[in-house]
């Protein structure tokens, strides 16, 4: 089995082939750090992370390079509206992304770079365009790539320049030699940061630095760069003509980009103003809920954010995580049986890890693999309800733990030991209540047996002692057909 993903520059599902044995490098464009990030980026971000996190599970070495773009118009502008240094500025929203990253277990980078920390590989770059002619100076403005010394600009959105050039508008540059050309370096002006290089001081234009940090980092080619699809047109079109024009050789094997988180069919963005930061967000929602939301759509397709999916999303965790306890409660008294019944749900298991991994090979099907993951878990609690064979529960914990791996669903604390922590401290509170037993300590489980006894005895207050607790603990008990159940609030 191999792991197809959908290139944009063939618009077709490839096969993965490593440039160099399983080593993969990787470059995705980060985020322009002059204000808090937005849902949207959560939504690529999530994806990117959930696609590395899975082929690092399929056995590839990644290696997850992203920038910071610390230096751009909007990080001036706002610097100056505020009074605050544009370094300043820019790298305290950079942290916030990453605090933000951190929330929604976004954490499969192994580095980040700062493109003011590129500079001097940026002007070496574009030296290189001036000498070998794909660049020209417009006095007083700036450095400028010539499109039409590169011929296949438009490769990747599937446009041709002459059509480029026949369907722009007259461009307030008159001095650029065609309309689509794009600055690589912005002589200085009064208020702005500047550099010395060859070619005047300046400071550099967006897209040279992706360019030249993954030449800087991977060498003129990568396997898989990627980005929302917004920079697909003309930012990822711009490092192509860069990176192709100065090294002769192909810049990116897979180009991958994902859709848009839109609301009301409008893509969230902060020039638009319809935007909720993550921070917002995570003050109603969990970061748990935010993650599945992202990864039960597909990466390509747009989504719509709304609160009912998101609150689909926060029932649908709900029961992962109860299966997730209930499994973990039960491997602490595993028997030591293998009947055709546990054989069959080894099989079983088996089966949907099969089911689950194809369809995350073909182009990281996500909402397809989540399908087959609660398929899953309704055969494991049917399972657990009457048997508990240790080895099924083994096999079943090990899916559980594979499949989060990528998707990271589940809350980072160890979640057993919160729970026999919470059971430990109000078990003593009951005993200080006036509790009678011979017992030292209790399980949540042994917790709901007590209540149900202390209802029969119509001691209400105790019982409904123990509710409350559960309750102030993030805990719910549902009184059903079968007796009383524990479960974790969503
Ligand atoms: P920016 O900081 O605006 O350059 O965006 C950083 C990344 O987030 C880019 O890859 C964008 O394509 C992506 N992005 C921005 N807005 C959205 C959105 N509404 N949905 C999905 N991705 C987005
Ligand atoms: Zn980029």
């Amino acid at each position: 089995m191999t792991v197809r993903l959908f290139n944009t520059m063939s618009k077709e599902k490839e096969e993965l082939i490593p440039l160099n044995g399983k080593r993969l490098n990787v470059y995705v464009c980060g985020p322009t750090t002059y204000d808090f990030s937005h849902l949207g980026h959560g939504r690529t971000y999530i994806s990117f992370d959930m696609i590395i996190k899975y082929l690092r599970f399929r056995g590839f070495d990644v290696f997850y390079l992203m920038n910071i773009t610390d230096i751009d118009d909007k990080i001036i502008n706002r610097a100056n509206e505020s009074g605050r240094n544009w370094k300043e500025l820019a790298h305290d929203f950079a942290d916030k992304f990453k605090e933000d990253m951190n929330r929604l277990h976004v954490n499969s980078m192994s580095r980040f770079q700062n493109a003011s920390d590129s500079i001097s590989s940026m002007i070496k770059n574009i030296q290189i365009l001036l000498d070998k002619g794909n660049a020209y100076i417009i006095a007083d403005d700036g450095v400028y790539f010539d499109i039409s010394s590169f011929p296949e600009y438009g490769k990747l959105s599937h446009q041709n320049v002459e059509d480029l050039k026949a369907g722009s508008r007259v461009d307030v540059n008159d001095k650029k030699k065609n309309p689509y050309d794009f600055a690589l370096w912005k002589f200085k002006k009064p208020g702005e940061p500047s550099w010395e290089a060859p070619f005047g001081e300046g400071r550099p234009g967006w897209h040279i630095e992706c360019s030249s940090m993954c030449n800087d980092e991977f060498g003129p080619t990568l396997d898989i760069h990627g980005g929302g699809r917004d920079l697909i047109f003309p930012h990822h079109e711009c490092e192509i003509a860069q990176a192709e024009s100065a090294s002769g050789k192909k810049f990116v094997n897979y180009w991958i980009h994902t859709g848009f988180l839109n609301i009301s069919g409008e893509k969230m963005s902060k020039s638009l103003g319809n935007f909720k930061t993550i921070r917002d967000i995570l003050k109603t929602w969990k970061p748990e809920v935010i993650r599945l939301f992202a990864v039960s759509n597909h990466y390509r397709s747009p989504v719509d954010f709304n609160p009912e999916s998101l609150e689909a999303s926060k029932n649908s965790l709900e029961r992962i995580t109860n299966a997730y306890y209930e499994l973990n409660e039960a491997l602490k008294k595993p028997e030591n049986i293998l009947e055709d019944e546990d054989k069959e749900m080894i099989l079983n298991i088996k089966s949907h890890k099969e089911k689950l991994i194809e369809s995350m090979d073909d182009d990281f099907n996500s909402p397809l693999a989540i399908a087959e993951f609660y398929n899953f878990i309704k055969d494991l609690n049917k399972y657990m309800k009457s048997r508990r064979s240790g080895q099924v529960l083994e096999a079943a914990k090990k899916l559980f733990d594979d499949t989060n791996g990528f998707f990271d669903i589940l809350p980072k604390e160890d979640a057993s030991a919160d729970t026999s922590a919470i059971a430990k401290s109000i078990y003593e509170r009951l005993v200080e209540k006036g509790y009678k037993s011979d017992k030292t300590e209790a399980t949540l489980d042994d917790l709901v047996e007590i209540r149900e006894n202390l209802r029969k005895e119509k001691n209400f207050a105790l019982s409904d002692f123990i509710r409350d607790q559960f309750n102030e603990n993030g805990l719910v008990l549902e009184d059903g057909k079968e007796g009383a159940k524990w479960k974790i609030k969503g």
